[in-house]
C-alpha cells in the first residue's frame, strides 16, 4: 500500500462520498443549489468525524466552475482539484492550535480584506477555532461583524462551549455526530476491497467499535493492521493491536448461555483470563451484546442496533434461540458485576459465579436429572457449609444436585457449625468431630477431615494465586520484562501451607526462574497481591494430579458444580467417596 494516508486518499470528494452527517450535506446542499451560502459556519463535534473533510467541501463547492450548482463540488475542475491537493491560494487553512501567536493568526484574518486571487471566494477554513488568541477573536469578530462579499468564514472545533458567545451568534452552526459502528464498518469494508485487503468477518465490526465513531481513528487502524498482514487481517490482529477483550470469547458464552452448556461458558471465560484480557471490558462487551440481542428479540427491529452486517446476522441467529425473559435476567447478572470485578481479590471468579448462577440458577434446582445413564464418574463428593450462620437453622431440606458430566455429584449441604474450616487462611481450624449422620448421606466420612480441611485452605490459597497469574505477571513486567517473559511456561501448581509450588514447564525454565534474584522478585509480586508471606518452590516435574487425595479434592474443586455449591453455600469439600 501507498505511504500516502488511507484517510487522506480516501477523504470524499464530493458530497456523494462523504459518510454520515447526512443532515449537514443536505443543508448545505440547498444552499448551494439556492446560491444562499452563509458567511460564517461554525462545525462542532468530536474529532475524526469529518468536520474538516466538510469544510473543504464547502470550499469547493462554493468555487466549482460545475454549471448545473445540484453537481458541485464536482470533483474535478480546476478549483476543485487545486482545493483537494491544498494548493489553492483562496482556500486557507488554519490549525488555530499551532497559529495561536497573536500577529499570526490576526495577520491571516485582516487579510480576508484583499479580494480572492483566482477564485469566486477566499475560505478561511479555521480548525481548533477554540485555541484563537484573543486578539484572534477579536480580529475574527470586526470581520464577521461586516464580512467581505467574497468571505466565508468556516471555523471547525471540538470544544463549542470555548468559542466566545460573539462570534458563536454571527455563525450558522452545525453539530457533526460520531459515525455508527455500521457506517463505519461498512466504509472499511468498502476500502478493504479497493485496496485488495481481506478482512476477517468481524474485523471491521471490532475496529469500528474502537474508532468510537471516528473515522480517521478507525482508517489508522485498518492502514496499520494492513502494513504488517500480507494483504490479510484477521480479527485476532485486530484484537492484539488494539488490545482488545477476545469478542470471539463473548461470542462463545453468549452460544453457551443459550445452549444452557456451563461447561462451554465456564471455558469461554477462563479463555479470557488465560489472554490476559481486561474481564470488567469483557464483562462490559457481554452486556452490551446481550442488550443487542435483547433488543432485537424483544422488537424485531434491527434500527435500534448499532451493529454491522455481520454481527446482525449473528445476532439474528441467536435471537431465534433466546428467551427474552432469560435474557432480561442474564442482563441484570452480569451487569451488576461491574463494581464487583473492580474490587475482588478473586480475580474472574465473580464472572463465574455469575455464569454458573446464571445458567444452575438457585442451588435448588436440579440438573440433568431427565437424563438416565450419566453415571460413569467414580465419586462423589459432599459438601458443607463452612461459616454456618448462628440464628440460621440447619439447611434440612438438603436439596441434591446430580450434574450429568462423567462426574456425577452428590453435593449435600448439610449444617454441620465445627466441623470444617472457614475460607480465611489465617483462622485456626476447630476440631473437627465426626459428621452427623443424615438419611441422605448413609455413608460415614471415609477419610480423616483434617487432610480435608488442610487441603481445602490449601487450594483455597491456590485458586487465588491462579486468578491472580496474570495481575502477577503484569506487576512482573516492570521489574523485570524477562522475567515476566519466563512466567509465561511457569503456572502455579500446588500450595502446601505457606509455600506456593510452581511448575516450570522445562528443566532450563525451572533453573532460570530459580535464581534468588526471580524468586525474590515473584515472592514480593505476589505476597503484595496476597498481603501474606508465601515462599516459593519450583518444579519441572508434573505429578498426576487426581492420584492422591490431595489430587482429588482439586480435581473436585474444579468441578463446576462443586464450585457453585461451595460458593452459595459458602462450603468445603469435607469428603470424596466412590461411587456405589
Ligand atoms: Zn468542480
Amino acid at each position: 500500500m501507498a505511504s500516502q494516508s488511507l484517510y487522506r486518499k480516501w477523504r470524499s470528494q464530493t458530497f456523494d462520498e462523504l459518510i454520515g452527517q447526512e443532515h449537514v450535506v443536505q443543508t448545505l446542499r440547498n444552499a448551494i443549489v439556492e446560491g444562499r451560502v452563509a458567511h460564517a459556519y461554525l462545525f462542532t463535534g468530536p474529532r475524526g468525524v469529518g468536520k474538516t473533510s466538510m469544510a473543504r467541501l464547502l470550499a469547493k463547492a462554493v468555487n466549482c466552475i460545475e454549471p448545473d450548482p445540484a453537481a458541485r463540488p464536482c470533483g474535478h475542475c480546476h478549483a476543485c482539484t487545486s482545493i483537494a491537493e491544498g494548493r489553492a491560494v483562496d482556500v486557507i487553512e488554519m490549525d488555530a492550535a499551532s497559529h495561536t501567536s497573536v500577529d499570526d493568526a490576526r495577520e491571516l484574518i485582516e487579510r480576508v480584506q484583499f479580494r480572492p486571487a483566482e477564485m469566486r471566494f477566499k475560505v478561511y477554513v479555521i480548525d481548533e477555532t477554540h485555541m484563537l488568541s484573543t486578539a484572534a477573536f477579536n480580529a475574527l469578530l470586526k470581520t464577521l461583524e461586516e464580512p467581505p462579499d467574497h468571505a466565508i468564514f468556516i471555523l471547525a472545533t471540538t470544544e463549542a462551549h470555548k468559542v466566545p458567545a460573539t462570534i458563536l451568534s454571527r455563525c450558522q452552526r452545525f453539530t457533526f455526530t460520531r459515525h455508527s459502528v455500521a457506517a463505519t464498518s461498512a466504509h472499511l469494508r468498502q476500502i478493504a476491497a479497493s485496496e485488495n485487503l481481506n478482512l476477517d468477518i468481524g474485523a471491521p465490526e471490532a475496529i469500528a467499535r474502537a474508532a468510537t465513531g471516528s473515522m480517521r481513528d478507525a482508517l489508522g487502524v485498518l492502514e496499520q493492521l494492513a502494513s504488517f498482514g500480507q494483504g490479510s487481517i484477521t480479527l485476532e490482529q485486530v484484537h492484539s493491536l488494539l488490545g482488545m477483550t477476545a469478542a470471539a470469547e463473548v461470542d462463545a458464552l453468549i452460544e453457551a448461555l443459550l445452549d444452557d452448556n456451563v461447561c462451554t461458558a465456564l471455558r469461554a471465560v477462563n479463555g479470557v483470563a488465560d489472554q490476559g484480557a481486561d474481564i470488567r471490558q469483557f464483562t462490559r462487551d457481554l452486556v452490551e451484546r446481550l442488550r443487542a440481542l435483547m433488543l432485537l428479540r424483544a422488537t424485531s427491529d434491527p434500527s435500534l442496533l448499532d451493529v454491522g452486517e455481520d454481527e446482525l446476522r449473528m445476532l439474528e441467529g441467536w435471537a431465534q434461540r433466546a428467551d427474552t425473559v432469560a435474557l432480561v435476567a442474564w442482563i441484570k447478572l452480569f451487569s451488576g458485576l461491574d463494581f464487583q470485578l473492580r474490587t475482588t481479590p478473586y480475580g474472574h471468579l465473580p464472572l463465574e459465579l455469575t455464569v454458573v448462577e446464571a445458567l444452575v440458577g438457585p442451588a435448588t434446582r436440579e440438573q440433568g436429572t431427565g437424563n438416565g445413564g450419566q453415571t460413569t464418574g467414580s465419586r462423589r463428593t459432599t459438601a458443607v457449609p463452612a461459616a454456618p450462620t448462628r440464628t440460621a437453622p440447619p439447611v434440612r431440606a438438603a436439596p441434591t444436585l446430580v450434574r450429568d458430566e462423567p462426574t456425577p455429584l452428590i453435593i449435600v449441604p448439610e449444617v454441620s457449625p465445627a466441623l470444617v474450616a472457614p475460607p480465611a487462611p489465617e483462622a485456626p481450624a476447630p476440631e473437627a468431630p465426626a459428621a452427623p449422620e443424615d438419611a441422605s448421606t448413609s455413608h460415614a466420612p471415609t477419610v480423616d477431615q483434617e487432610a480435608f480441611i488442610a487441603a481445602n485452605a490449601d487450594f483455597t490459597v491456590l485458586e487465588r494465586i491462579e486468578s491472580l497469574w496474570d495481575d502477577i505477571k503484569r506487576d512482573v513486567r516492570p521489574r523485570s520484562p524477562m522475567l515476566q517473559a519466563l512466567l509465561k511456561d511457569v503456572r502455579p501448581v500446588d500450595v502446601e501451607g505457606n509455600t506456593i509450588v510452581l511448575l516450570a514447564s522445562s528443566g532450563f525454565h525451572k533453573s532460570n526462574l530459580e535464581k534468588p534474584q526471580n524468586i525474590k522478585i515473584v515472592e514480593d509480586v505476589i505476597n503484595k497481591l496476597l498481603g501474606e508471606v508465601f515462599a516459593l518452590r519450583c518444579t519441572s516435574e508434573s505429578k498426576s494430579e487426581t492420584r492422591d487425595l490431595r489430587g482429588q479434592i482439586r480435581e473436585a474443586r474444579k468441578d463446576e458444580l462443586v464450585r457453585a455449591a461451595m460458593n452459595i453455600f459458602e462450603a468445603h469439600i469435607v469428603d470424596i467417596e466412590p461411587e456405589a
